[in-house]
């Protein structure tokens, strides 16, 4: 016997409805005043519920609201909070289009953002790491500053997992299911109030697929769930787990986010004037956005494809060609092969769009940045990466000129600064930073707080952090039948006074949890030292099927027993959001310690820098750009070691000469006030330069300045007159590739021989060109001279005239600049750039 289940609200008292159905806003968790107003109602029981406000409502004793509901000094706080809320809601936005800045975003300018999860909240287990606290980050920093946005993904069943560490150290994974009911979630309803609902067939199957909402501040994020009776239970399986190994599960995923996607959009009646594809899991889109452009706009392939380049954006975030999403080619034709022909095109064709090298996988990044007009990587230096990387896609050109572009990562203010810098900013900066974070300004006033409410904030924030540790320590204990004495230690691990490193975050191998253990006698003598005492923190999940990354957690515990650190040297369990913002607020010091360059950009060090943390971290990343000499450290001894395990060596003996000469003898050079003046300044200095360039916001408008701005801009041009531009552009590509084969360079006579050679001397160059029937005004001819490693400049060469034999004459000159070895090279390219930049591989080089 089976019963048929439904759910029943708890009756809310009448004057607290505002208060509830605030809480189903994610804003609800990330606003401190909220969030005081929430404990108030009853702290331990919104402890235990994660600091979700909805299922506090749902959990605390019934008595207890009805109390509150007649408290007039509740109902006066609640009405700020909810006054609060109100004028978040109504915040006019700098970016909204008005009579004066008709450039900016209209609302019909929707910005569709994909991902595979999200890390809003920890009581939203949406998320396993940085990418998907970075897309949550930047649906409330959207939110803030008025972008018209859309985000949608996937919702779990399970989510990703809790962590346990069992008796030899060892993780342990635990899924729960999520009971959607008790969270800030809701089911999108058609006008006939029933749960809103599409079909849509994978490879052979009927799949139904049910829409949820996050209203996450202003921006809604919607989730795709297919745990639904009308489904097989295989096809229920689908959203059952983030990041599931099996390929096929995992290829059908993506297929539901991708093209599950743009179904629910259109269901919704949103038409997104931009597609933001955060990854490439999301990729899929594409290909349904053609099918529908095809078949319902009636256009021809090439138009379809130049309108989704113009429409969309790609962001890549894995330095490693391995770590990047990619399926073999017969799983992908096992599943998308009716998809693709819909198209109008051959299936093999079509794959060569995500093809390497001839490899046997199609790569998904590869064939989202193929169909993106803006790709970028999320730092200066994962640029540079990326382009290397992914050069293989673009054989005829420089790896310098490859189109990856970069904007650096940054992460919600509002999320991550502890709630006493909150008050702090709230008194000394104003309120701005709530939805201008961007603008350079406010961060001049950081100077203004005064040095002793800065420590005094920072020494509770760190107490805070203690008692968490001690509770969780002994919650741990207590389920794992520890004995009294050493539950009673855990009760008193860690010091208030002790100089405090935090290291917190996925166990990939790559982020070198244990570098710091490299020389143990000598960690271990730095731990205990008498007079400059220092302890450590740790956490991270390793992922399920990592046995290297969990050895290294069981590496870190086990050095903590052996050498009787145990009061000092803590891991503790279970990363989450929750656990990251304990860490990253309370600690004094953040350690990092990837191998460069393999870590993309890296957040969790903003996080703790506009905290006042200092960052000790190896030079890859966002930290290059961020790092001044006086807002933390870094770890660069390694630069000149190809050598890995030289690198560790080197890198360990740096750190461990950075704690004894410097962080130490700052932190502990205490003035008469009890505190180092010296380190003070050094924590306001960094909440002033890491909080200037890398909030969310800052992000978010360079995404607007680099990307939105000019696609949304061109649209008009795009689509005016029935898509005229892409039509010609599709004509004129086709006239240029009926005449290519005829075009080359045929001779290039420079004094480069003859001429000295000396810095801001000029060169000239006589290029002459065959160009058959192909016309003069069809192709460019332009000089490339490398001036150095990182710099190629291009220059455009004047047509002189044309002679008889389809041969022409073209002149130019380069101005010498540096020294060294450079070199020069001359190409033919489209004239036209958007064809050239749509078709990269249309050049001609002479040497
Ligand atoms: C910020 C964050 C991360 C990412 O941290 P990195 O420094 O990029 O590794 C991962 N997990 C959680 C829970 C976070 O809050």
């Amino acid at each position: 016997m089976e019963f048929r289940n439904f759910y029943v609200r708890p009756k809310i008292p009448k004057k607290l409805m505002p208060l509830y159905n605030m809480s189903f806003n994610v804003w609800a968790t990330w606003d401190k005043d909220a969030g005081r107003l929430y404990r108030r109602m009853d702290a331990h029981c919104y402890q235990r519920v994660q600091k979700n406000p909805v299922a506090l409502f749902h959990e605390m004793d019934t008595q207890k609201l009805i109390d509150l509901s007649e408290d007039n000094g509740f109902l006066y706080e609640m009405e700020k909070v909810y006054e609060k809320f109100t004028q978040y809601m109504g915040f006019r936005s700098t970016y909204e289009k008005n009579e004066s800045k008709a450039s900016l975003l209209g609302r019909k300018d929707v910005i569709a953002y994909l991902s595979m999860e999200y890390g809003l909240h920890e009581s939203l287990p949406l998320y396993s790491g940085g990418l998907g606290v970075l897309s949550g980050d930047h649906l409330k920093a959207a939110s803030d500053i008025g972008f018209p946005m859309v985000g949608v993904g996937l919702l779990y069943k399970y989510g990703y997992f809790s962590q346990k560490i069992n008796h030899q150290g060892y993780q342990e994974e635990k899924y729960k299911e999520n009971n959607w009911f008790l969270k800030p979630i809701r089911e999108v309803k058609d006008d006939k109030g029933k749960s809103l609902k599409f079909k849509m067939k994978i490879k052979d199957f009927d799949l139904h697929v049910k829409i949820w909402c996050i209203d996450v501040g202003k921006v809604p994020l919607y989730l795709l769930d297919t745990n639904l009776p009308e489904n097989s239970v295989y096809a229920r399986g689908i959203t059952d787990h983030l990041y599931v190994s099996d390929r096929k599960r995992r290829l059908e995923q993506e297929i539901l986010l991708g093209v599950g996607s743009q179904i629910a959009l259109s269901l919704l009646t949103i038409e997104p004037r931009i597609y933001h594809l955060n990854e490439g899991h999301s990729a899929f889109l594409i290909i349904e956005r053609m099918r529908e452009l095809i078949q319902k706009k009636k256009m021809s392939f090439e138009v379809a494809k130049q309108y989704v380049r113009y429409t969309t954006v790609f962001t890549t975030h894995t330095p490693v060609v391995e770590g990047n999403e990619h399926f073999e080619i017969n799983l992908i034709k096992e599943y998308l092969t009716r998809d693709i022909e819909a198209l109008g095109v051959s299936v093999d064709e079509f794959l060569k769009y995500g093809r390497i090298d001839g490899s046997n996988y199609f790569w998904l990044p590869a064939f989202a940045v193929v169909f993106s007009r803006f790709s970028n990587g999320v730092s200066k230096l994962h640029g540079e990466v990326s382009r290397s990387m992914w050069k293989a896609l673009y054989p005829m050109l420089d790896p310098r000129e490859v189109p990856i572009d970069y904007v650096t990562n940054g992460v919600h203010l509002l999320t991550w600064l502890s709630t006493e810098i909150t008050y702090l900013f709230d008194r000394y900066v104003g309120p701005d930073y709530i939805h201008k974070a961007q603008q350079g300004r406010i961060w001049k006033k950081i100077a203004s707080m005064p040095d002793t409410e800065v420590w005094e904030a920072h020494k509770r924030t760190k107490n805070q952090l203690i008692s968490y540790v001690r509770e969780k320590r002994v919650e741990a204990l207590q389920e794992s039948g520890a004995s009294i004495k050493q539950i009673g230690e855990a009760r008193k691990v860690l010091n208030p006074e002790y100089l405090t490193i935090g290291f917190a975050r996925r166990f990939a191998s790559y982020k070198r949890a244990n570098l710091i253990l490299q020389d143990k006698e000598r960690l271990v003598r730095i731990l205990k030292d008498p007079h400059k005492p220092v302890q450590f923190v740790f956490a991270g999940k390793a992922h399920p099927a990592d046995g290297t990354g969990k050895n290294l957690i069981k590496e870190i515990i086990e050095f903590g027993r052996k050498y009787g650190v145990e009061d000092r040297f803590i891991f503790i369990e279970d990363y989450s959001i929750e656990v990251a913002q304990y860490l990253v607020q309370g600690v004094d010091v953040w350690l990092n310690t990837p191998i460069k360059p393999l870590e993309a950009s890296g957040t969790s060090g903003m996080k703790a820098g506009m905290n006042g943390v200092l960052n000790l971290s190896v030079p890859d990343g966002w930290w290059p750009e961020c790092y001044d000499g006086m807002n933390g450290w870094s770890i660069n001894a390694g630069e000149g070691y190809d050598n890995l395990d030289m690198r560790r060596v080197v890198e360990a003996n740096q750190i461990y000469d950075l704690i004894e000469d410097e962080i130490t003898e700052i932190y502990y050079s205490y003035s008469g006030n009890g505190y180092s003046e010296e380190w003070v300044k050094r924590m306001k200095h960094a909440i002033a330069t890491v909080g200037k360039d890398f909030n969310m916001h800052r992000m978010l408008r360079d995404y607007y300045r680099q990307f939105y701005r000019p696609e949304i801009t061109d649209l008009a041009k795009v689509e005016s007159d029935n898509y005229a531009f892409l039509k010609d552009l599709s004509s004129k590509l086709k006239s240029l590739k009926a005449v290519w084969s005829e075009v080359y360079v045929k001779d290039v006579i420079s004094d480069l021989g003859s001429a000295d050679l000396t810095a801001g001397n000029e060169v000239n160059s006589d290029v002459y060109v065959h160009l058959g029937s192909c016309q003069e005004q069809q192709v460019t001819v332009e000089l490339l001279y490398r001036v150095s490693e990182n710099t190629i400049k291009t220059e455009e060469l004047k047509f002189v005239e044309q002679y008889q034999d389809k041969i022409a004459k073209y002149q130019g000159f380069i101005s010498l600049s540096g020294h060294g070895v450079q070199g020069l090279n001359v190409r033919i390219r489209p004239k036209c750039d958007a064809i050239y930049h749509a078709y990269p591989g249309l050049v001609k080089y002479f040497y």
